[in-house]
């Protein structure tokens, strides 16, 4: 562009940029609202107990059912644990329906159990005493291992009846109205718990748990007389794993210093205005609509595609985050095969110059996602104080982003140079992890 045109484009841009003393205060702030949430004080993060006080220790085995509810799919598994290792595993993916999602609990409920039993059956198992973990991936206040209180549903899920009851308790009455299965639910946790579990067998430095998917959240290993919202009698657990929530930090505003008006209107945009703040920021199912308001805004002031200015780019939710990975790697690649691709999905035709420009705003708002990510977890490290800690990383946006992964390892050193951290990818959290809290779950009954 030419100097006058790329000074605009800077202009328009720089809101997005967060400088050295802007991180420091998002780090100020994020310890502040943990510190509140561990304190039961008001705060956007909710520090959820999850009461999980003890990592897979190697010794887990036997066969253990999962049920997987509040990702892309719902799912039933068996998995067979030897010293604490996966070494078998069946799945069975179930469709539900759009009105048991969205009706009254109780179908959605008989729904699942008779999934289970369906699953059960097929594996010739119905005689069997068998555990299981559930996977709620859903904002839940716990008050044991096994209960947990529905705070309010999320993703596709609307089931108003639910909200304030315990979907442990449904499931329970569920499978036991059914009575063909002897199945024993033990346990209950969400995907980025089960993320940190399944972390932990592959390396035992493993003390957070990180989703980047659709939506994100991470957990931690606190010091359990750190914690006070305890309700069971304690056992003398030393730790235990507190499930941070953090995809609604800021929703009480205290992250309003570094919302731009292509923020708000991403915000105004989506379904849950003034919610899940933190995760409108970094997570899958909000970045690429992030991107398309920005190039909306650059093409109506005339700053991009000149020559036309493309209808196709003003539907909201038409611009997948899987573009932004796509696009991205022809940045790393010096190409633009791909950015050419995506831009003909919405009838563009390009000139050099537009190509540049797209490739710039995806890779400014993928890198402030990367960056906002990073400083919650060096502040994370920073309050553990931990000799070494492996971070469990798991969903789609970390997995395909070709530069998601070396801007946090850089950006984690850069703000905690002294904190030894390692980031790796823990694969099926959802699953896996649910068969290893019921085995937790089974070894501190
Ligand atoms: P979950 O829904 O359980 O979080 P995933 O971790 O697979 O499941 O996340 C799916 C989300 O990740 C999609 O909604 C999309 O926003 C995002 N996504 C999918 N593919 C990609 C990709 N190639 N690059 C970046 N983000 C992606």
């Amino acid at each position: 562009p030419d100097d006058v045109k790329r000074q605009k484009i800077e202009n328009l841009l720089a809101q997005m940029r967060l400088s050295a003393a802007t991180a420091r205060k998002i780090q100020d702030v994020f310890r502040s609202e943990m510190n509140k949430g561990i304190h039961q004080q008001p705060s956007s993060l909710q520090m959820e107990n999850t009461y999980i006080p003890e990592l897979p220790d190697g010794t887990e085995e036997g066969l253990f059912l999962a049920l997987d509810l509040g990702g892309t799919n719902f799912r039933v598994l068996l998995l067979e644990l030897v010293n604490g290792v996966v070494v078998r595993e069946d799945v069975k993916k179930y469709h539900i329906d759009a009105h048991l999602r969205t009706g009254s609990g109780m179908p959605l409920f008989e729904y699942l159990a008779e999934c289970v039993s369906n699953f059960v059956i097929s594996e010739g198992l119905q005689d069997v005493e068998l555990p299981l973990g559930f996977t709620f991936s859903f904002p839940m206040i716990q008050h044991s291992l096994e209960t947990g209180i529905l705070v309010t549903w999320t993703k596709s899920f609307n089931c108003p009846d639910v909200v304030n009851k315990d979907a442990v308790q449904l499931l329970k009455d569920a499978i036991a109205r059914r009575g063909d299965t002897r199945v024993n639910v033990l346990a209950v946790l969400n995907d980025t718990t089960g993320t940190l579990l399944q972390g932990a067998t592959q390396d035992p430095n493993t003390a957070i748990g990180l989703i980047l998917g659709t939506g994100s959240n991470a957990c931690y290993l606190e010091r359990a007389d750190k914690v006070e919202h305890w309700e069971p009698e304690r056992h003398g657990e030393r730790e235990v794993i507190i499930d941070i929530e953090w995809g609604a930090f800021g929703d009480n505003g205290v992250l309003d210093f570094i919302k731009t008006d292509f923020d708000r209107e991403n915000d105004a945009n989506s379904l849950l205005v003034n919610s899940f703040t933190f995760e409108k920021y970094i997570s899958g199912k909000y970045l690429g609509e992030f991107v398309r308001v920005i190039l909306a805004k650059l093409s109506k002031d005339g700053l991009l595609f000149t020559r036309q200015v493309p209808e196709s780019l003003l539907l909201v939710g038409s611009f997948l985050t899987d573009y932004i990975s796509l696009i991205e790697q022809d940045t790393v690649n010096g190409s633009s095969v791909h950015t050419k691709e995506v831009l003909a999905k919405f009838n563009i035709i390009p000139d050099e110059e537009d190509l540049k420009i797209v490739q710039y705003v995806c890779e400014l708002a993928s890198n402030r996602a990367a960056l906002l990510v990073s400083i919650c977890v060096a502040t994370l490290l920073d309050h553990m104080e931990r000799e070494e800690v492996t971070i469990a990383v798991d969903g789609s946006l970390y997995k395909h982003h070709p530069r998601f992964e070396n801007w946090m390892n850089q950006y984690i050193t850069l703000l905690t140079p002294a904190r030894k951290f390692k980031l790796i990818h823990a694969q099926d959290g959802s699953g896996k992890g649910a068969a290893i809290v019921a085995a937790i779950a089974l070894r501190i009954k």
